[in-house]
């Protein structure tokens, strides 16, 4: 490995979904100075204060977890609040990164930043090679921002910034929340909350149509610190000139939003029937992320979709089903 188990490594949101999976990967392999700080101890938008903090802490590796994020609704309610949180929580965390000499930053995305009609699966040669999808518009341009930022220190000052691109992403530590989450917690609690009720239907938003692709957490996790750990030679082949240095991470499989629905309530244990709310958004057709780069470096997911659904389910049942 070529982080040494007692580097100091800086984990930007550590309470999400991604930052919390990754602090127990970290802590699983024996890292011992793995710095966490909660948002009411470090604000990451503001630049100065994010400096006073590399410069005490001396972080050697950084991932920047710390993101605005929500599904498609939130995205695109919201979309002022997304790009600027966003573009000011990066600014100041790579810039800080510089400025304290940080060996390697993991820059964490999201599958969105690649065109709504992208070839499917989205290899990550076609960043900017068409529109966005204009329910998460907001979000995408920010952390394509955020590439080009990781890019250009590379290009300019010789950094080992490396932006990787997680597919959709759900685990335990995920934001339930019905109105603001992404699909997978929001049809959990739904289903959970039919069973509770006795219902005979759950809703689900658009036409059922819309194809994702699922990652675990804990996955995701074990894929960043395997790239933080990858040898020189191999990491430096991720860092070109001519290309961003951008790689995807996802299984490479995805379901339709009904088959999503119907291995929830499989796991769940539910009866009833689906009901469809066409007056929701669908948003993008499909998104699957080309993983090659990633296989091709020795990495694969583990998790299988329904053993996720399952372990989250697991997780959360006494809160949700209570
Ligand atoms: P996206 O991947 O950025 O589009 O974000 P989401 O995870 O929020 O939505 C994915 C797809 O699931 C969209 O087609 C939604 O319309 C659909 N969907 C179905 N039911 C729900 C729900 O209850 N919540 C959310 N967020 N999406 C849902």
């Amino acid at each position: 490995a070529y982080m040494p188990k007692d580097a100091p490594i800086f984990v930007a949101g550590h309470h999400g979904l991604v930052g919390s999976a990754i602090v127990r990967e970290l802590e699983r392999l024996g890292y011992t100075q793995v710095l966490t700080r909660s948002r009411a101890e470090l604000d990451l938008q503001d630049a100065d204060t994010v400096l006073s903090f590399f410069q005490e802490t001396k972080p050697k590796f950084v991932v920047l977890a710390a993101a605005k994020v929500g599904g498609i609704l939130a995205n695109n309610t919201y979309p002022a609040d997304f790009i600027h949180d966003n573009l000011k929580i990066q600014n100041s965390v790579i810039e800080a990164c510089y400025a304290t000499g940080v060996d390697r930053l993991l820059f964490l995305g999201s599958s969105c930043i690649y065109p709504k009609m992208a070839p499917q699966p989205m290899p990550e040669s076609c960043l900017l090679t068409g529109p966005l999808e204009p329910t998460n518009r907001a979000y995408a341009l920010a952390k394509i921002a955020g590439i080009e930022m990781c890019w250009s220190y590379n290009r300019q000052f010789g950094t080992k910034y490396l932006a990787a691109m997680p597919t959709n992403l759900y685990g335990p530590n995920d934001n339930f929340d019905l109105k603001n989450s992404h699909v997978l917690p929001a049809l959990i609690r739904k289903t959970a909350q039919a069973i509770k009720d006795g219902s005979e239907a759950v809703e689900v938003w658009g036409s059922g149509t819309p194809k994702r692709e699922l990652l675990y957490s804990d996955d995701l996790a074990e894929a960043c610190v395997y790239l933080l750990n990858l040898p020189a030679d191999e990491y430096a082949k991720l860092l070109r000139e001519d290309t961003p240095p951008l790689i995807n991470i996802g299984t490479g499989e995805d379901v339709t939003i009904r088959e999503l629905a119907e291995t929830v309530a499989r796991v769940l244990g539910f009866k009833g029937v689906l009901r469809f709310d066409p007056s929701k958004p669908d948003g993008t057709p499909r998104k699957l992320m080309d993983v090659s780069l990633i296989h091709s470096l020795g990495w694969k997911h583990r998790v299988e979709l329904e053993e996720g659904i399952r372990r989250t389910w697991e997780a959360v049942r006494g809160e949700l089903a209570g």
